[in-house]
């Protein structure tokens, strides 16, 4: 038995329609998800999974929680912030230097007093290396660690987007042509496709951390729909989506456009930029510079490029990240190009 997730996330989180930004673009019907209000100490995807993750942490005796990512990880916050609330130790493998002056999410890890781990990994996973590596000294120091992999994107981790799935399905009158989602680890797309019912497919965007993506997508959801007793057939067609020839329709199909995440993680493209001034100016909604901007120009690409049509309905499920537009190296480029 799987222990009962733990209320970390405000929820249901709102489902709004964005039709200033539809009309711009001339079509589709545009809907967001709005997981940037999470609420976990700033909100994002990653509370969901932390209610299935931090239940199994206790079920298990574990008084500390280990995981680590990119200094402006948006899960090592939100993993510090759950941790507090649950009267855990934090511990984080950060990718980096430790800054003179933090500034966004690491500013938000100190202020959570998580403890930090600075570790010369890059590559993701040298990172997830790092993560077993400060589990084995916090156990050898007699704490019982629980350790959850970069982006939580373990089965228990994705079952917070098989809720998500059905939570959105009841907030729905009737399916959804597509959900655009930017993909990190891959968790949030495998949860959701392990989660979802009917017609309705799911397009990734690869926002470049995680290597093996295309194969751990549809493995993980796989995983996760057996776990909750679903159909887990995926990615059988092993159609890659290239951003230049089109989709398939077809159930279990793993769409992941690899085109857009430009010159690394992290850096914003042109296309970024421009689709979160478009966010921001047509319809007051804040996307972030690492994750939904470069969704978002991935949508809005598939809409110039004729993959979207105008009568289907499309959803941006907004996975927060915000924070990210404050840890400086963005002013620049965000009030230059107008
Ligand atoms: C982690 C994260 C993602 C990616 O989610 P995965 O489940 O790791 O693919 C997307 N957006 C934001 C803001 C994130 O922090």
């Amino acid at each position: 038995m799987r222990p009962t997730p733990l209320p970390l996330a405000h929820g249901p989180t709102p489902l709004e329609s964005l039709d200033r930004l539809s009309d711009w673009l001339g079509g589709p019907r545009l809907l967001v998800k709005r997981d940037d209000q999470t609420g976990l100490a700033l909100g994002g995807n990653k509370a969901r999974k932390l209610e299935h993750l931090c239940a199994e942490a206790l079920a298990q005796g574990c008084d500390t929680l280990v995981t680590g990512g990119g200094p402006q990880s948006n899960h090592c916050r939100m993993t510090a912030a759950a941790a507090n609330r649950l009267g855990l130790e934090c511990h984080l493998a950060l990718a980096g230097t430790v800054a003179e002056q933090p500034t966004g999410n690491l500013l938000l890890d100190h202020l959570l007093g998580a403890r930090l781990h600075p570790t010369a990994a890059r590559e993701y996973y040298e990172i997830e290396a790092s993560i077993e590596a400060v589990a084995d000294e916090v156990r050898a120091a007699g704490g019982r660690p629980y350790a959850i992999p970069v982006g939580g994107a373990s089965v228990t981790g994705a079952l917070g987007y098989v809720d998500a799935a059905r939570e959105l399905t009841a907030q729905l009158a009737e399916p959804l042509d597509w959900i655009v989602v930017a993909d990190g680890s891959g968790g949030t797309h495998a949860g959701l496709l392990a989660g979802l019912d009917g017609p309705t497919r799911v397009l990734g965007i690869d926002v470049g951390t995680r290597p093996d993506l295309d194969k751990r997508v549809p493995e993980l959801a796989a995983a996760t729909a057996t776990a909750v007793g679903r159909p887990a057939a995926f990615g059988g067609s092993r159609h890659r989506c290239q951003g230049d020839t089109p989709c398939p329709p077809g159930d279990g199909e793993i769409h992941i456009d690899h085109t857009r995440f430009g010159a690394g993680y992290g850096k914003p493209t042109p296309e970024c930029l421009e689709a979160i001034r478009a966010a921001a100016r047509l319809e007051g909604l804040i996307l972030d510079p690492v994750y939904t901007g470069k969704a978002m120009a991935g949508l809005i690409g598939w809409i110039r490029e004729g993959r979207f049509t105008e009568h289907q309905s499309v959803l941006f499920w907004h996975t927060g990240g915000a924070p990210a537009l404050f840890a400086g190296g963005f002013s620049e480029w965000l009030t230059s190009a107008t």
